[in-house]
């Protein structure tokens, strides 16, 4: 699980560091990049967080939420933190291509290169690797990390711990998927104990939609949702219409497909949304059924067993009627 263990020594001294995540970052990217940046910053590193791309507004509150950079803000600027880091960790992907506009960057940077992940299939690109598929979250890979490879668990304050808690919380559904083991709500206790306040951080994540964006979703469940009975399968499609109705930006349609999987005895949901230039859609399943195997073979993209995601450069009908079109082929298992 830990490879590149020789190389942990570089963090002895003082480094240039530069903290990497996926494109859009989800609660998950930005909490073990939070988490694991503050602690570093507090053993003496200069850290700078880099993303491609803004995040969801639900995010806003999160502490040291302002030190990130944005990197189409100021290019040339953030390029020349990568040309001097000494090291780049690559938290929450498993794959450079899921850093979007940073993967070129990223790939060319001469610092050493480390990653923390849980995603399956991790390309082979890092120094140092510290993955684990069956961790719930990154957040509890970057805690597992400093506690057990860097003996910083003494220094670890509240607001690194709440960086951690909402990573966590985020990835697992609030602690509801079967990730979160016993490992998990320990590592939760703990985090707890060091000062997260955790129904605030339930309150700043869940209860902080804006009424338009409940409107949406009212919108989308009377309007978008198509359910298949005979796969067990129910979908929502949202045209660039549907989102122009509502000013619809970053973060607004997360948690949607889970509406869809609520229904009793659907097994599958989908969420495909006709973003600027792509149709991005979201699988959601329950037992074995494969969302990652799905959006791999026929939607350019990959992720978990029960959520993944992927993208397609068809339009919004045709890529709904290829998703149809691959149903009848898990049909045992999604009619078991
Ligand atoms: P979401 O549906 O929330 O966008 O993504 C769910 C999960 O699917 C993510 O945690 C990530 O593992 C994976 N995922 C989402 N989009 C992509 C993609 O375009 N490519 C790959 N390989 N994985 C993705
Ligand atoms: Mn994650």
């Amino acid at each position: 699980m830990l490879a590149g263990k020789e190389n942990i020594k570089l963090l002895d001294s003082p480094q240039k560091i530069v903290i990497t995540t996926h494109h859009k970052p989800d609660g998950d990217a930005l909490g073990s990049s939070l988490g694991l940046g503050q602690w570093l910053r507090a053993r003496g590193h200069d850290v700078s967080i880099i993303v491609s791309s803004d995040f969801p507004t639900f995010l806003d509150w999160m502490p040291g939420r302002e030190e990130v950079l944005i990197f189409p803000q100021d290019p040339e600027r953030y390029q020349k933190l990568f040309d001097d880091a000494s090291l780049i960790f690559c938290l929450d992907y498993s794959v450079l291509s899921r850093t979007n506009i940073l993967e070129p960057i990223i790939r060319e940077a001469k610092g050493q290169k480390w990653m923390i992940d849980h995603h399956l299939d991790p390309e082979d690109f890092a120094d140092l690797s510290y993955w684990d598929s069956n961790a719930a979250a990154t957040a509890q890979l970057v805690y597992r990390f400093i506690c057990e490879e860097l003996n910083g668990h003494d220094t670890l304050n509240s607001d690194m711990a709440t960086c951690l808690y909402t990573g966590i919380m985020t990835d697992t559904g609030s602690f509801r998927f079967k990730a979160a083991n016993a490992e998990v709500h320990r590592i939760i206790a703990d985090l707890i104990e060091i000062g997260v306040k955790n129904w605030e951080i339930h309150q700043n994540v869940y209860n902080s939609s804006t009424e338009n964006r409940l409107k949406f979703l009212g919108y989308c469940l009377l309007n978008c949702l198509e359910v298949i009975p005979e796969y067990n399968t129910a979908i929502f499609a949202l045209s660039k219409d549907d989102l122009q109705q509502f000013s619809i930006t970053t973060g607004d349609t997360e948690g949607l497909v889970n509406y869809a999987l609520s229904i009793k005895g659907i097994r599958l949901a989908g969420l495909f949304v006709d973003r600027t230039e792509l149709i991005k859609l979201s699988l959601r399943s329950i037992g074995e059924i494969p969302c990652n195997e799905i959006c791999k073979n026929h939607f350019n993209g990959g992720g978990h067993l029960n959520a993944s995601g992927g993208s397609s450069t068809e339009d919004l009908l045709t890529v709904v009627k290829r998703f149809k079109e691959v149903l009848p082929q898990y049909k045992e298992i999604l009619t078991a």
